[in-house]
């Protein structure tokens, strides 16, 4: 039996089953999980989605009103983590999974840590929703305009809108589908990646003014501090697309983004053409893809500068 058989058993055999993704939820976070909820709707499988808090912008995706911030079921049937590489950053949450009878992880970070009774992980898919379409096809669930909007979401988002390496043919034949459906995928791309909120173009524009460069103009850096987001107001996702305006500069070959928070400094680190990111965060505790990776750090924003160009200085 394969993975998917078994987790089509145990979709088939729970009745009550929860969706989770990681804490910070980006549009392939939200964007998966929607679609898989809306996905085991259609089945016939009624789903929580647990999501605490997650960007204004995606909330016209179908589904999002359904969203629980919490729940007050205490043992699930079956939980379902999507998109994210490892228990810590199911964070705040993580007991609706590890108290679930069976734990099942999908997901598409080479880092995954495998932390589920069955785990469905394909690295070299661009989106996690890219996952969930093969699962999908599998289980011979219809892909509806609805969930194909969710789909379509993780798909844009975590490609940067269709443009970075791990985009495959699969990626524009399912979205040829989507057309082929009556999708309006201009519309949905202008919704999840072009539209910016005033906070995020506040927290950019200091964020670029400090940005400096280093090791010979193949590093940029840059930060953002906890007074910062509260100046502007920022909500969640409002720093989403920061570190991207450092590796977009000529020469640069690594970015690095710090985002100091309650928990720590988030770091965010992408690469253009050589580096590992993945690696580097590997070895500080965190992960991701070898293009795009992040840790969170329990230091100030300056020892976690040092700790990562020491790391990035053997590689650049
Ligand atoms: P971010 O810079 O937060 O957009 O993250 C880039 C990629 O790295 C995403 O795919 C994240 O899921 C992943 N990532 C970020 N932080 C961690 C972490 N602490 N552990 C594992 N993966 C992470
Ligand atoms: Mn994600
Ligand atoms: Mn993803």
């Amino acid at each position: 039996m394969s993975t998917l058989d078994n987790i089509l058993e145990q979709i088939n055999k729970a009745e009550s089953i929860v969706i989770l993704t990681h804490e910070n939820p980006d549009g392939d976070a939200i964007g998966t999980g929607l679609a898989l909820y809306n996905a085991l709707k259609q089945y016939g499988k009624k789903a929580d989605i647990i999501i605490p808090e997650y960007p204004r912008n995606f909330s016209f995706l179908p589904g999002t009103e359904e969203i629980k911030k919490e729940s007050e079921v205490k043992k699930y049937d079956l939980a379902i983590s999507v998109d994210c590489a490892t228990i810590k950053m199911l964070n705040g949450f993580s007991n609706y999974f590890e108290d679930a009878k069976v734990k099942i992880s999908i997901d598409h970070h080479s880092t995954n840590t495998m932390f589920g009774d069955y785990n469905y992980v394909i690295p070299e898919a661009p989106a996690c929703a890219q996952v969930l379409i093969v699962m999908l096809e599998y289980f011979k669930i219809d892909i509806t305009k609805e969930i194909g909007t969710c789909i379509l979401t993780g798909i844009i988002t975590d490609t940067g809108g269709f443009k970075y390496s791990g985009v495959t043919a699969e990626t524009f034949e399912f979205v040829a589908g989507l057309m082929n459906k009556g999708i309006n995928v201009s519309k949905i791309y202008r919704k999840v990646l072009q539209t910016k909120t005033r906070a995020n173009f506040e927290l950019n524009r200091i964020a670029t003014d400090r940005l400096e460069f280093l090791e010979d103009g193949k590093v940029a850096f840059t930060y953002i501090t906890k007074e910062d987001e509260e100046k502007v107001s920022a909500e969640s996702g409002d720093h989403e697309g920061i570190v991207e305006t450092g590796r977009d500069i000529e020469g640069v070959e690594v970015s690095i983004f710090i985002r100091q928070t309650d928990k720590g400094c988030k770091v965010s680190m992408r690469s253009n053409e050589y580096v590992n990111v993945s690696d580097i965060c590997l070895l500080l505790g965190g992960g991701g893809h070898i293009r795009a990776a992040g840790v969170t750090m329990q230091c100030t924003i300056e020892q976690a500068k040092e700790k990562i160009l020491m790391h990035v200085k053997k590689v650049i």
